[in-house]
């Protein structure tokens, strides 16, 4: 918010930077593109979420929040993400897929993730309001593995950017 905004966004860019280098297979490398693509939402004027689909190390799927665009609530990244990964595998299970997403999934997501069966999801931000921890972990596919806090710190500034920006207009 005001003058500490253009500080706090060279820092994220720093760290940026940082990620840039390391292995393109990393965990920390495909949040990065999740984050990019929360970056365009933003660009776009939707609330900055970003998600990518991995199978083996390959992004088979990217996708950001398109609810304004598509005039439709539901349309989260991560319900465009799967959607998408399922069309390019031919199938609707993604076993043996990794989800990365920038911010911890809501209900609706986290139902649809379960019948995905994703097997492995990572979630930068953690959503103390709605995210779906706050309702059960069992949300999820008893298989599914869930890891969180890559670049958790960028991801929420990227909300809170979005927010600020939208107070202010
Ligand atoms: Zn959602």
């Amino acid at each position: 918010m005001g003058s500490g905004g253009q500080a706090d966004n060279a820092d994220s860019e720093n760290k940026q930077n940082t990620l840039m280098s390391l292995s393109v297979y990393s965990p920390e490398r495909f949040m990065l593109e999740a984050y990019k693509q929360a970056q365009l939402a933003f660009e776009k004027g939707e609330i900055p979420i970003g998600a990518v689909v991995v199978a083996n190390n390959r992004i088979i799927a990217r996708a950001h929040n398109q609810v304004e665009l598509l005039n439709d609530a539901t349309a989260h990244a991560e319900m465009l993400a799967i959607t998408a990964a399922a069309e390019y595998l031919g199938n609707k299970y993604l076993k043996d897929c990794t989800m990365y997403v920038t911010l911890e999934p809501c209900v609706m997501c986290a139902g649809a993730l379960h019948w995905a069966q994703i097997g492995t999801i990572y979630y930068g931000a953690s959503d103390l309001k709605r995210g779906f921890t706050m309702i059960s972990n069992n949300l999820l596919h008893p298989k599914t593995k869930v890891n969180t806090g890559i670049m958790a710190e960028e991801c929420q500034a990227l909300l809170e950017g979005f927010f600020t920006k939208l107070r202010n207009e």
